[in-house]
């Protein structure tokens, strides 16, 4: 069978072939699948984000869909930003703007724990779903450090590393990140048969 991922994310792209590789016929992007549909991510949970993306892009296809919701959520904030990760601080994808407003609200606390989040959905063209979740546990720092990852990798510290996940090596964060822990426990779910409905 076909899976198209309901993304065009070069790197989520890379990691998902890598594990589910062998499960399907083809792993297409929504690119190369020619779909252009941009999901409204209105829900306020990874997983309700992640259900509708697949869902929808399965229904659109007629085949498997796959789709990943994450983000950081600080323990100080009541999970803030969770959701709106990516939009924090007004412009969609940006950043530093997004960093140094996170640097911001946590400067006066003394909590500065977080944990990244992953919700992964697998829909089949019959509306059934498979879905896994992942967390990876740090600690927001004052300072960016470290060139790898993307988003709010610069300030998030590993303790257990001594390092940002900015700062390991990308192999090492493929290992160990929300996404990968998701993706491990679907393919679980997968090997034995479980479904959502
Ligand atoms: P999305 O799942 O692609 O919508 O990403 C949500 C946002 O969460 C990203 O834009 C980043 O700001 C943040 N995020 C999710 N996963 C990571 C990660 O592994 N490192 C850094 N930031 C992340």
């Amino acid at each position: 069978m076909k899976l198209i991922i309901a993304s065009n994310n070069a790197h989520k792209i890379r990691e998902i072939k890598q594990i589910l590789g062998d499960r399907f016929e083809e792993i297409l992007s929504l690119k190369e699948a020619q779909i252009d549909h941009e999901t409204v991510e209105d829900g306020v949970t990874f997983l309700e984000n992640a259900r509708k993306k697949a869902t929808e892009i399965a229904e659109i296809s007629g085949c498997c869909a796959l789709a990943d919701d994450s983000g950081i959520c600080a323990h100080a904030l009541n999970n803030e930003p969770g959701v709106y990760s990516a939009r924090y601080s007004g412009r969609h994808g940006d950043d530093e703007a997004n960093n140094r407003l996170l640097i911001s609200n946590l400067r006066d606390k003394a909590d500065k724990t977080a944990h990244y989040a992953c919700a992964i959905v697998l829909a089949y063209p019959d509306g059934s779903t498979v879905s896994a979740e992942g967390e990876m546990h740090g600690q927001v720092i004052d300072t960016p450090k470290g060139e790898n990852g993307f988003g709010y990798d610069p300030i998030f510290f590993l303790p257990e590393y001594g390092m940002t996940s900015a700062e390991i090596s990308p192999q090492e964060k493929n290992r160990i990140s929300h996404r990968a822990k998701a993706l491990n426990a679907l393919v679980e779910k997968l090997d034995k048969g479980e479904k959502d409905n």
